[in-house]
């Protein structure tokens, strides 16, 4: 049998992760001999549990919270798109000894918006709530679709200026861009598209968002996966949007893109969804 590659993902805590499910069907898909697993670092050790993985022959990792800014500072290599995240949520170990860094998150997002959800970005307006690592992620791709506006609103709005200021001196950002509180939302107008970036779902706690940010042929997008019908998703349908959808394309798509970052083949994602979705309700 061939010797196989070893892959995991690294966080803490870790136990809850998909990844380890997702990369073995992607596995078995294209037959490439890895075995992926989930590894706890303790909050102060990250480096030195990467290091020990390495030192046992690991080929690449991914990285999780609270972990992905350490994993940017750990590289050698880091990826415009890592930089412009501030974070990166995958490494690469080559044989040279070099460690590469890349932030998936944003492009996993991307493509589960448009290619599994058929979404068209250009033109539309999008609000992001939340400006932690997250939101930080998928700015930039979400600022490469060309939407019309693109407002990202936080509950500390201090954080959501300093974001949006931040990507304007890389200028990565328009006029399009803007940074606001959620209480400026009931003046913000209404949004064919809202991204929950915030941690809020996962302590199934409500967001104060008005009705009217909800465009009713929109979509509301959690990033939250695995929860079912979220409070944010269950504030959406009630103002009368038909289309919902939670993370777990994105954790998907993002795998997937590290998975061809390392193997050098995308493997099929639509399978793997629908292999692990469970219903909104
Ligand atoms: P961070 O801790 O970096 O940021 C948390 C953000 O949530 C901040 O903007 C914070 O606002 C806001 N927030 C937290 N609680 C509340 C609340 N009760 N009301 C309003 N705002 C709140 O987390 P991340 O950005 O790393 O993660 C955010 C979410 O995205 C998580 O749920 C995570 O699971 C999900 N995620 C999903 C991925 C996927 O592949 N599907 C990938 C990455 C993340 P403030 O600044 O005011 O504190």
């Amino acid at each position: 049998m061939a010797a196989m590659d070893r892959y995991a993902v690294i966080g803490h805590p870790v136990g809850h992760s998909l990844s380890p499910r997702i990369h073995a069907l992607f596995a078995q898909s294209t037959g490439q001999p890895v075995t992926y697993t989930a590894i706890e670092a303790p909050l102060d050790g990250f480096a030195a549990t990467v290091d020990h993985f390495r030192a046992q022959g690991g080929r690449g990792i991914n990285v999780t919270v609270p972990f992905k800014l350490q994993a940017c500072a750990y590289a050698d290599e880091v990826s415009e798109r890592a930089r412009a995240a501030g974070a990166a949520n995958a490494l690469a170990f080559d044989a040279d000894g070099r460690c590469r860094a890349e932030n998936f998150d944003g492009v996993g997002l991307l493509r589960d918006l448009t290619h599994n959800l058929g979404l068209s970005l250009a033109g539309c307006r999008v609000l992001l709530l939340g400006a932690g690592g997250a939101a930080r992620g998928v700015l930039q791709p979400l600022l490469q679709a060309r939407p019309a506006v693109l407002l990202v609103a936080n509950r500390s709005a201090d954080k959501a200026h300093a974001l949006v200021r931040d990507f304007q001196a890389l200028g990565l950002g328009g006029p399009e861009l803007a940074g606001a509180a959620l209480s400026d939302l009931p003046a913000a107008g209404a949004f064919d598209l809202v991204i929950n970036a915030t941690a809020a779902s996962l302590d199934a706690q409500a967001l104060p968002l008005p009705r009217s940010v909800f465009a009713p042929d929109g979509l509301a997008y959690d990033m939250v996966y695995g929860k079912g019908l979220t409070p944010f998703l269950r504030q959406a349908r009630e103002a009368g949007v038909a289309r919902l959808a939670d993370g777990l394309g994105m954790l998907v798509e993002q795998a997937a893109d590290s998975f061809a970052w390392w193997r050098g083949m995308r493997p099929a994602t639509d399978t793997v969804i629908a292999h692990l979705r469970t219903p909104l309700r």
